[in-house]
């Protein structure tokens, strides 16, 4: 089982095969979404009342020390975690924080795998 863990205070974001964060949209609407943790699935689950549109900017936050996972390294529409597959090994998982916009990236000192449909958007600035 993969784990995946906060970039900036190194804690378990992830349960199982879900990864979980809080998030906020740019219209202020804020909610627990629960992301599938396969690299290239963009299933979630949030709260039905939540009303996240496509195209949506949706902040990325850490539940447990409350930073923001922003990858502005990047872009501005990128967001930042970290993977520890089962033999210890680290990677940098890069996703977009548009609702709707499918695109992941694996970085490690190997290069880089990218997944998803939309993934051409930010290749050039990895
Ligand atoms: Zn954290």
């Amino acid at each position: 089982m993969k784990d995946y863990i906060c970039p900036k205070c190194r804690g378990h974001l992830s349960i199982d095969n879900e990864i979980i964060f809080l998030t906020k949209n740019n219209k202020g609407d804020s909610a627990i979404v629960l992301l599938s943790a396969e690299l290239g699935d963009y299933s979630f689950r949030k709260n039905p009342k939540v009303d996240f549109q496509s195209g949506d900017h949706v902040n990325f936050i850490c539940p447990i020390c409350y930073e923001n996972l922003n990858a502005e390294e990047y872009d501005d529409n990128l967001a930042k975690i970290i993977m520890i597959d089962d033999s210890g090994k680290e990677s940098n998982i890069i996703f977009s924080k548009v609702l709707g916009e499918k695109c992941t990236y694996s970085i490690d000192n190997k290069g880089i795998e990218a997944f998803g449909k939309d993934k051409d958007t930010y290749l050039n600035k990895l």
